[in-house]
């Protein structure tokens, strides 16, 4: 915390990873002896950098780029990049950290990263984001690699940005490599990889449901969040049965009691991808919905506060504190599946398990985006492309197994149905492992 005073973030996330590895650091001295905690929570690069670019009025802007090469113990560098306001070095440092261990559960080679900019793409003209993610790549490029480090989308960055920044890193590099996942499907994308993160965020909740012998079927969602994941949690949720009665943005929230079905989530996608609204225009269309605009004093999110079984927080980090988390409790929710990073706070997570709800952290609930960039990688690397059913089968496999190593390491830990004790044990000792094989580097 001396060393770097203003992550506040990046300390939470590594707390929760402490707390959960103290035992495992006792039965295990030679992690001590070989520093792996000092050395895991420390990057292995930081890379800063400034990203001018020009307006449509011809106004110059100077945003700060970023890229964390966190650890790359058991593959390349891997993780996304966000682009937002909000976005600090300390925002970043915590979602590299998270990554880490992420992509050890995913069981495929992938070491950990993140990146982005304080650039808020909102309200911004198509080329105005083209323009920013050029100069963004102009300096990027010489830092990643197929074999070095592969960035991604997340909050921001979707296929638009992906595709802008894909074409000027083959232009400076003149190479068609998998230098980003989450391409288009005619360009080396692979299929399911938008739906990845919210279908593997469901069927994780799935997996929590069967160990006490219950389905998703006839069950009631809470979903925060209206961008990527929450649209591919709300289409799973959809298919599998449950209503999804909530979603937002970060301007308010949308309870529609009916539910969001197929035609209405179809009005979602268009709003949010193409028309790039509101969420409160849903509420103009859909008259029995109830539109709620934020309000930063009221020290909770009414959101949080509906009768549900199920939930999906899957918009950004602390969106969920200890008094939402007291009115899922109260309200006898039984599931929560994190789709976005870190959306909960520690309080309310010792909530979540002193009261027993099963509750899926994002290190092992929203690992699936990740998974199928993993496998959109082995598809560049084979320059063949699988087919839907082969890419979901593999995604639904790589979230059963994820499931079932926390599951097992919580119970090996002796704390049953801790899945963060879970993930964060599993997913520290493979890479652990690989650091003390490596050598001290
Ligand atoms: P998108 O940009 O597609 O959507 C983000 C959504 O969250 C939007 O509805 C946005 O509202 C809302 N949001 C963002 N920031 C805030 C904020 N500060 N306060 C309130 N609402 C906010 O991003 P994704 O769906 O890709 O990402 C959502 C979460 O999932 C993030 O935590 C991300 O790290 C995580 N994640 C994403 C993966 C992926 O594959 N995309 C993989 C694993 C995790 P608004 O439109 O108003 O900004």
């Amino acid at each position: 915390k001396n060393r770097d005073p203003n992550e506040r973030e990046f300390h939470q996330a590594v707390s929760e990873v402490v707390d959960s590895i103290k035992p495992v650091l006792d039965r295990n001295p030679e992690y001590r002896s070989a520093r792996i905690l000092e050395r895991i929570v420390e990057p292995e690069r930081v890379i800063m950098f400034r990203v001018p670019w020009v307006d449509d009025d011809g106004d110059v802007h100077v945003n700060r780029g970023f890229r964390i090469e966190m650890n790359s113990a058991i593959g390349p560098y891997k993780g996304g990049l966000r682009f937002h306001p909000s976005v600090n070095l300390g925002i970043l440092k915590f979602l590299a950290f998270e990554q880490v261990f992420k992509n050890s559960l995913t069981s495929l080679p992938m070491g950990g990263g993140k990146g982005g900019s304080d650039f808020d793409p909102k309200g911004k003209s198509d080329m105005e984001v083209m323009r920013f993610c050029q100069s963004f790549m102009m300096e990027l490029c010489r830092h990643i690699g197929p074999d070095t480090d592969v960035p991604a989308g997340d909050i921001g960055v979707g296929a638009r940005e992906i595709g802008f920044l894909f074409g000027m890193y083959k232009k400076i590099r003149n190479e068609f490599t998998g230098v980003l996942t989450g391409k288009g499907l005619n360009w080396g994308g692979s299929l399911v990889r938008p739906e990845a993160t919210g279908y593997g965020a469901v069927y994780f909740a799935a997996e929590m449901l069967d160990t006490k012998s219950k389905t998703l079927d006839g069950t009631t969602s809470l979903v925060s969040g209206s961008g990527n994941v929450a649209q591919f949690a709300m289409e799973k949720l959809i298919q599998l049965g449950s209503k999804a009665i909530t979603f937002s943005d970060s301007s308010g929230y949308i309870y529609d009691e009916k539910g969001v079905d197929r035609e209405k989530l179809d009005f979602i996608m268009n709003l949010k991808n193409v028309r790039r609204g509101r969420v409160s225009e849903y509420a103009d269309k859909y008259p029995e919905a109830v539109y709620t605009p934020v309000n930063p004093d009221a020290g909770f999110n009414p959101l949080w506060n509906h009768k549900a079984d199920c939930a999906f927080p899957c918009a950004t980090q602390n969106e969920i504190n200890d008094k939402d988390a007291a009115h899922m409790v109260a309200n006898k929710v039984k599931v929560l599946s994190e789709g976005a990073n870190m959306p909960t706070t520690p309080d309310g997570v010792e909530l979540f398990l002193n009261n027993g709800l099963l509750y899926g952290p994002g290190k092992a609930a929203n690992a699936g985006g990740v998974s199928v960039s993993g496998l959109e990688m082995s598809q560049n690397s084979m320059r063949l492309g699988w087919s839907r059913e082969e890419v979901d089968q593999r995604l639904k496999a790589i979230m059963k197994n994820v499931h079932k190593t926390c599951k097992e390491t919580a119970d090996q830990y002796g704390t049953p149905f801790n899945y963060v004790n879970g993930a964060n044990i599993a997913g520290f000792v493979k890479v652990a492992d690989a650091m003390l094989d490596q050598g001290i580097v």
